[in-house]
């Protein structure tokens, strides 16, 4: 009798343990690979405000660019400084536990960013970097929407929009 009482209830319990886990599986890989982040959400909301339409991680192109405006042939990426390597950036210090591991990890990514670019810029598609320090300064979120459309609706073939000076 007391098998058959706790048999349901143990069935129950893997089964929430399953969701929890794959919650939180999601939300890491969501903040290791940078999708959805709230930098993101930022730069949507200010396309979404000006009228623009676009795609989100789009796999047909290389990298899967975080953001992409067909008509303008744009692929926008928004780089974490961290996870990107955003070079003399204060929110991109490699940490002091494990640094040969970390600085090769993101070296890599950097590298990877690097050929991403010259990729799409060899298919004709117009890239823009926005770093997630240049979406941390208020004042730079307000000049976010003019500066980006205007960018946008150019002829420019790449642009970074940073906190650091240029
Ligand atoms: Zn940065």
């Amino acid at each position: 009798m007391l098998r058959l009482a706790l048999l349901p209830r143990i069935i129950c319990g893997i089964k929430m343990t399953d969701i929890v886990s794959a919650e939180k599986r999601s939300a890491m890989m969501a903040g290791i690979r940078g999708k959805n982040t709230k930098p993101e959400m930022t730069v949507r909301k200010a396309l979404f405000a000006q009228g623009f339409r676009f795609r989100l991680h789009y796999k047909k192109l290389p990298g899967n660019p975080d953001i992409v405006l067909p008509k303008y042939q744009v692929a926008i990426f928004v780089h974490g400084c961290f996870w990107h390597m955003h070079s003399n950036c204060k929110l991109s210090r490699i940490p002091s536990s494990r640094p040969e591991f970390w600085l090769s990890k993101l070296k890599a990514n950097a590298s990877r960013d690097r050929q991403t670019t010259s990729q799409l810029l060899q298919l004709g598609w117009r890239v823009m970097v926005i770093w997630e320090c240049h979406l941390k300064s208020t004042a730079n979120l307000e000049r976010l929407q003019t500066s980006l459309s205007n960018w946008i609706r150019g002829k420019s073939a790449y642009g970074v929009m940073s906190e650091l000076p240029d």
